[in-house]
């Protein structure tokens, strides 16, 4: 069995040290593997409930009326995830879009928006106007104020601080995924703790998550413990692999209903926009999401409990709960980080014979190394690296189509960093 890593070159020692990580994460997996057989059952129940038939998965041209594919899939998200009301559309071009999408749709003029996880995500920074030029048409352009409340210094949420300035604000803003920080990706435990902590001084404040990496990693959803709206990416885990684009906003059905009207326009919502011939992929993405998601999991697990046994910090830490998909290694130097980018890439199934190198990324302050031989571009539900060059030369790794192929790419980038070291001598 072990023979078939000759293939990819991976060392007998590094073999021993991969036999060895398994052993150790065996309880992870199992967890692991329950909640996706929840998930899954889930995702199935919300097939039948609404009759998804063979109509379903066609597709329309023009303006879309009366998709019975793409109305119904709203309504299997909405069941699947226990929120009121989903909007699942290929029309979404990016998570930042839906995200965009949802603050638009239901903030107004003289509206406060209150991050209460730090600062949020690089690229809302300019959608908010706390980046990027005046009068580009952010929601500060719009008269939108903006709050942060930032984190404590272990990385977690300061709930006394959240509910000395939540009052009367109308929207509380959670980011779940850890982006581009070593700060721990949020479990619905704590994303429950927030909003009760939020709700507890402002009912009328409306909870608000981007759940990015976030969907099926646990058998609850933050709408589940009374998020007003949550959204993702479907090139991330609710879209399986298979969906080629969009997004999705769940949640309270009047908010959805608002956010529909920010998408297309006032009246129009979400009766019109063809879907393209995406319908198919996006139910089968969605029917195969719970496991895709557990793949991506169990590569982190894999990947960081490898890392942690050849001496660097990752993270999440053993045992600790994941909150998303994501793995973070701090590999130390600039040439281990490349080497980790070389390995993975060589260990894909697209592209694989490609060397990535660090390049000026605008919008970026230093240098940026990626690691990507995907199926779609850009989709990081499918095994993907990055990292600035900069200290700790750290690498945000995710995704995974399969645990097989996520194991082999992991195995490939540890050994080009071996191949650094005395390791095999
Ligand atoms: C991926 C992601 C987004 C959205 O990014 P896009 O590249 O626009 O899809 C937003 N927030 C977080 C935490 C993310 O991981």
């Amino acid at each position: 069995m072990s023979d078939i890593y000759d293939l990819f070159g991976i060392d007998k020692k590094l073999k021993e040290v991969a036999e060895i990580t398994e052993a150790e994460i065996r309880s992870e997996f199992y967890q692991i593997d329950r909640t996706a057989e929840y998930n899954a059952a889930k995702v199935l129940a919300a097939f039948q409930k609404n009759r998804v038939s063979e109509g379903c998965l066609g597709t329309t041209t023009g303006y879309g009326y009366d998709d019975m594919g793409r109305d119904t899939l709203d309504k299997v998200y909405a069941d699947a995830f226990g929120a009121e009301d989903a909007l699942v559309r290929v029309n979404f071009v990016s998570g930042t879009h839906a995200l965009s999408t949802a603050l638009f749709g239901v903030l107004r003029p003289g509206d406060t928006m209150v991050s209460v996880t730090g600062k949020p995500y690089d690229t809302l920074e300019e959608v908010i106007g706390i980046a990027g030029k005046a009068g580009n048409g952010s929601l500060k352009d719009f008269g939108i104020n903006y709050k942060q409340i930032d984190l404590l210094p272990n990385g977690m949420p300061n709930i006394e601080s959240i509910k000395k300035n939540i009052k009367g604000e109308k929207v509380a803003y959670i980011q779940r995924s850890r982006g581009y920080s070593l700060r721990p990706a949020y479990t619905i435990e704590t994303i429950k703790q927030i909003v009760d902590a939020v709700k507890s001084v402002s009912p009328e404040t409306y909870v608000i998550v981007d759940n990015c990496y976030g969907e099926f990693i646990e058998t609850t959803e933050p709408v589940g413990v009374g998020a007003d709206l949550q959204i993702g990416s479907l090139i991330k885990n609710p879209g399986g692999g298979i969906a080629q684009t969009g997004g999705y906003i769940a949640g309270k059905k009047e908010l959805v209903e608002l956010c529909s009207y920010r998408l297309t326009c006032v009246g129009m919502g979400r009766d019109e926009g063809c879907t393209m011939g995406q319908n198919r992929e996006l139910y089968l993405g969605f029917f195969h999401a719970p496991t895709v998601t557990a793949a991506a999991v169990k590569t982190s697990c894999f990947a960081a409990q490898l890392f942690r046994n050849l001496g660097f910090k990752a993270y999440p830490a053993k045992g600790e709960k994941h909150g998303d998909i994501i793995t973070a290694i701090e590999l130390g130097n600039e040439e281990n980080l490349e080497a980790f980018c070389r390995g993975l890439q060589k260990g894909s199934p697209v592209d694989s014979y490609v060397t990535p190198e660090p390049w000026d990324m605008p919008g970026y302050r230093d240098k940026v190394i990626m690691a990507a031989g995907t199926f779609t571009m850009g989709a990081s539900i499918e095994l993907s690296g990055d990292g600035p060059i900069r200290p700790p030369y750290a690498v945000w790794m995710q995704g995974g189509l399969t645990y097989p192929a996520g194991k082999i790419g992991v195995l490939s980038a540890a050994d080009e960093i071996l191949k650094l070291t005395d390791f095999y001598i």
